[in-house]
């Protein structure tokens, strides 16, 4: 079983991964394989913000099994020029799972 893996500490979130989805599946308006959600910014306690951005893939997303079929990546990882997402077999990428702020999605 494949899966993404996010490690939304250093996302920049420039939307390329949405755009990059929504084109490659032809998705119309409203319509998202992968939404970028943004927390804050609110502080949290003095001197301390908190402002991220998470990538989150919908019900959508199929992990991109054409491309992958082909032997390409997902057009989300391909396009993320921060190259903070990382696709391949769930029991491979849990192992790499070793600091805070990173998300396993298995759709
Ligand atoms: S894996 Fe493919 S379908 Fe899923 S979010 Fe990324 S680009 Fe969209
Ligand atoms: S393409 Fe990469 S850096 Fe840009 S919003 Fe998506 S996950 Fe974040």
């Amino acid at each position: 079983m494949n899966g993404l893996l996010i490690d939304y500490e250093f996302c920049t979130g420039c939307h390329s991964c949405e755009m990059a989805c929504k084109v490659e599946h032809g998705f119309g308006e409203g319509q998202w394989g992968i939404e970028l959600k943004q927390l804050g910014p609110r502080e949290i306690s003095s001197r301390k913000w908190e402002y991220k951005f998470v990538p989150v893939p919908t019900e959508l997303c199929d992990l991109c099994a054409d491309r992958v079929a082909e032997g390409r990546w997902p057009t989300c990882v391909h396009h993320c020029q921060a190259q903070v997402m990382e696709f391949g077999p769930v029991e491979d990428l849990v192992k790499t799972m070793d600091k805070e702020k990173m998300v396993l999605f298995v759709p």
